[in-house]
């Protein structure tokens, strides 16, 4: 396996929409694997109540284990709940368990609300080089945390008619944090995902979301791939269950790509349409 570049300074990706099922976790889970199998060191945070992210990399997250919401809560630091993914050496992850469901509310009352996880991140000691922050699917304070803590946004979005729809609302809450929380943040990434080469609509979508967003759209497409659905019920993520599916060939050229861009954004540091 030819290593993947190593970032010149830590990445860090909230992976956010707020709609649900468009393959945020999958993406999550798929291109952290698909990077760390290439020497690359890799933190997943698992930020929704669901633990989807958490399950697929077969790390434990029932209600009790030290995870994001306490980190979130103050009670630990980040370092403390971190967990070994078994898909590669390289690979950690902050599991979420189900008390993280209480978090958006309890949070509320709280100071530095917003920059809570952004906080827990910086004082981490374990070295990686990406770390990626799997959004529930809402615009809540979970999510205003990623975005606070993030450097780069990465949105998967689906090939289906309503694609473009809802993002509107994501892409001024982030024109938001940016102008009031966090300067740095970039939409870097539009991924592609659940492209059924069947239909016309799906060049359609693809289409569309390339005239609106030019280069920051990867040019690596997922596929619908069932492989990709199956895997987390194994625990695993699809590199391992199923390395040679199309779905796993795929997220694996697009972690290459996410790889290769680096740290630059293409169009320069201008807003986000
Ligand atoms: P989100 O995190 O945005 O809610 P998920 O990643 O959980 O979305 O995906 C929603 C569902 O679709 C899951 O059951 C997942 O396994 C499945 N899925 C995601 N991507 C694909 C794909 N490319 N092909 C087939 N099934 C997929
Ligand atoms: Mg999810």
């Amino acid at each position: 396996r030819r290593p993947f570049p190593r970032p010149s300074r830590q990445r860090i990706f909230a992976v956010a929409n707020q709609k649900g099922g468009v393959g945020k976790t999958t993406t999550t889970v798929n291109l952290s694997a698909a990077l760390a199998m290439h020497g690359i060191r890799v933190l997943v945070i698992d930020l929704d109540p669901q633990g989807n992210a958490s399950t697929a990399l077969g790390v434990e997250h029932r209600s009790g284990t030290p995870s994001i919401y306490e980190v979130l809560l103050g009670d630990r630091p980040l370092d403390e709940v971190i967990a070994q993914s078994g898909e590669a050496e390289g690979l950690f992850c902050a599991p979420a368990t189900i008390d993280l469901a209480g978090a958006e509310i309890e949070l509320v009352s709280m100071v530095a609300r917003e920059g809570r996880l952004r906080r827990a991140i910086a004082s981490l000691s374990h070295e990686v080089d990406y770390v990626f922050i799997d959004c529930p699917p809402s615009l809540g304070l979970l999510t205003v945390n990623a975005l606070v803590a993030a450097k780069e946004l990465l949105i998967p979005i689906q090939c289906e008619y309503y694609a473009l729809e809802g993002l509107g609302q994501l892409l001024r809450n982030v024109d938001l944090v940016q102008a009031h929380l966090n300067q740095e943040l970039r939409l870097s990434t539009i991924l592609l995902t659940m492209y059924d080469s069947r239909t016309r609509l799906a060049d359609q979508v693809v289409q569309e979301v390339k005239d609106h967003f030019g280069d920051r759209v990867l040019g690596t497409t997922i596929p619908r791939n069932v492989r990709l659905a199956e895997a987390p019920s194994y625990g695993q993520s699809a590199l391992t269950y199923d390395p040679v599916s199309r779905g796993s060939l795929s997220y694996l050229a697009a972690a290459r790509e996410l790889a290769e861009r680096g740290v630059e954004t293409p169009n320069g540091a201008g807003g986000n349409r």
